[in-house]
């Protein structure tokens, strides 16, 4: 038995727990020997800086404000959490708690590393893998809190994975929890690496997307998609693939006051009207902009039976030689005509089969039936070219290129009488790809233009590298050639720089004499406008005169006389 001071001391020397006093400036002044078997520093490293050093970045800002709320004329306790580093430079969870009796602090901390990592373990859903239900509610928190501090808007979807009762029943439950690993899985790939997929039980999962560039329905139509591709493919089971479908209700969240529960309730609400359509739907929760996705939705479902249905068809405009003013071609244009709207232009569908990939069975679709015109045209006589027009989807296809070849084949055109059309921004949103396509399709003999040429300027410098033939100046260059010398001083550029490559120019969108004499001034050699004729169906499209067999006609892609 010692005095009540040695019992003080051997207290302090065996503590289990962390003992500490630390300096109004947070130097401790103090410590315990079980600092250095839980840490791994000596007590002098640790008194030599600041306690905040051996912080986490993370729980320094938390760490000060506890410290601040404490430190007053009065004495206050507090608790918190945070990391400390330790010598081998891991990090150990520390609870602490600290009483300021106005002139120093006297605290104890408890290592408490092992229970947060089974916190862990707990907000993950055994099954899968993914948060759980209480880990992706506090990811919404955290997404809504967010809002505050940048502009746009978080979605939380609820996924509901159809008839996972009959999959139940029929493949047994093993087979439906492969379901659920395959679902969690794949939405977990295909969602951003911010976003968050939890389970929220049975069959339904959280996601939760943030970072929505305005909130508009092209951006929440984009995550739909995402998460219905998760179902696109069967899932391989021990009887065999089964196709699953998944429901999904969406609520938007645009400010940082929304509360998460009520967020939830709304995707709640929305899930179970897409149920009650039927199976792989999508609602929004949102007044304005449910009805908006509703339509870019309902606009997709109708467009895929589009082609079967005979609803697309398409039109063809004169591209015309300044030389003479002969037709010298023509550009295919798509129209849809749609049963209760009326004709649609391609403004009105167009981003929507993009988005979805219809545009590749469209695209080709376009692409034999110019092919079969032509073959009709050239059949009587009459020596022409057709351009068609190409998404950038479509050329990254990896069979783009047998695409044009069978229709060349098919329907017996010489690839030098069609000419793709790319837009300049689809060939630089991944050059290298397109390159390879072009070099393709060069290779096979068609004719490349750039589309809208001029919208992405900096191109001029990518066109050397490029395999193209023929330049489209875009329009809005040519709506204000006669006013606006800028404007006339980039057609000129590009018919010069054309002109030195042994490129094609073609002015789009000529639609007065004004701009027509401009251009003739210019020595543009191809010109395509409404002053020459608007889009029409085949029967109506104005023709080369009909020439004799064996008779020559001047080259097809006259190279520009500007110098
Ligand atoms: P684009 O390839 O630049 O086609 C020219 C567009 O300008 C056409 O619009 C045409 O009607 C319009 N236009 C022609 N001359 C004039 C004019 O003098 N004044 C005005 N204001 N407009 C004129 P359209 O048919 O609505 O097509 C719009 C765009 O849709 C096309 O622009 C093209 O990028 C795309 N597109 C059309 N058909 C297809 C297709 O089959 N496949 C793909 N991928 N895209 C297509
Ligand atoms: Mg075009
Ligand atoms: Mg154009």
């Amino acid at each position: 038995m010692g005095s009540p001071k040695d019992d003080v001391v051997r207290f302090f020397e065996r503590s289990p727990d962390l003992l500490a006093i630390a300096d109004r400036r947070g130097y401790f002044t103090c410590l315990n020997p079980e600092w250095e078997a839980v840490l791994g520093w000596s007590r002098e490293e640790l008194m030599a800086e600041p306690s905040l050093n051996f912080v986490h970045p993370e729980d320094v800002e938390r760490t000060c404000q506890e410290i601040a709320r404490a430190t007053g004329p009065s004495p206050c306790t507090t608790r918190y959490e945070n990391r400390f580093r330790t010598r081998d430079g891991v990090w150990r969870w520390l609870l602490w708690s600290a009483r300021w009796d106005g002139e120093e602090w006297s605290s104890v901390a408890k290592d408490i590393t092992t229970r947060k990592e089974l916190e862990r373990h707990s907000l993950h859903d055994a099954l899968t893998g993914v948060a759980n239900r209480a880990l992706a509610t506090d990811r919404l928190c955290a997404a809504i809190a967010r809002l505050g501090r940048s502009a746009g808007a978080a979605v939380a979807l609820l996924v509901d994975v159809d008839d996972l009762t009959t999959i139940n029943d029929t493949h047994g439950h093993a087979g439906g929890d492969i379901v659920l690993r395959a679902v969690s899985d794949r939405l977990s790939e295909r969602l951003r690496a911010a976003d968050t997929v939890g389970r929220f039980g049975g069959d339904r999962f959280l996601v939760v997307a943030e970072g929505l560039a305005d909130g508009g329905a092209s951006g929440i139509e984009a995550v739909i998609e995402r998460v219905h591709g998760a179902f696109a493919r069967p899932i391989p089971t021990r009887n065999g693939p089964v196709t699953v479908t998944g429901s999904v209700g969406i609520a938007v969240a645009r400010d940082p006051g929304v509360d998460a529960e009520d967020l939830l309730r709304d995707a709640d609400v929305a899930l179970r009207r897409a149920k009650s359509k039927g199976r792989g739907r999508a609602e929004v929760y949102d007044a304005a902009l449910a009805e908006e996705v509703r339509h870019r939705l309902e606009l997709a479902a109708q467009l895929r039976g589009a082609l079967q249905r005979k609803e697309l068809r398409i039109v063809f405009q004169p591209l015309v030689s300044m030389l003479d003013g002969a037709p010298i071609g023509c550009e295919a244009l798509l129209r849809w005509d749609h049963p209760s709207r009326g004709e649609l232009l391609p403004g009105a569908f167009l981003r929507i089969a993009e988005d979805d990939g219809l545009i590749v069975p469209i695209g080709a679709w376009v692409l034999e039936e110019s092919c079969r015109q032509l073959a009709a045209w050239r059949a009587q006589g009459h020596d022409l070219w057709v351009s068609v027009n190409v998404s950038a989807r479509q050329l990254a296809q990896l069979d783009f290129v047998a695409v044009v070849e069978r229709a060349l084949r098919e329907t017996g055109v010489p690839a030098n009488a069609i000419c793709l059309e790319v837009t300049e921004t689809a060939v630089l949103r991944r050059p290298d790809m397109a390159r390879l396509a072009l070099d393709a399709l060069r290779r096979l003999g068609v004719r490349v233009a750039l589309d809208d040429f001029g919208l992405g300027y900096s191109s001029l410098t990518h066109l050397k590298a490029l395999p193209v033939d023929v330049l489209k100046v875009d329009r809005s260059f040519i709506a204000d050639l006669v006013a606006s010398t800028e404007d006339r001083a980039v057609v000129e550029a590009v018919l010069t720089l054309a002109g030195r490559m042994g490129l094609t120019v073609i002015a789009e969108g000529v639609e007065t004499a004004e701009q027509d004499d401009v251009l003739r001034s210019m020595g543009c050699p191809v010109v395509q406008g409404f002053l020459y004729g608007r889009p029409v169906p085949p029967a109506d499209v104005l023709l080369p005169d009909a020439v004799l067999p064996g008779v020559p006609r001047p080259s097809i892609a006259t190279t520009p006389t500007a110098a």
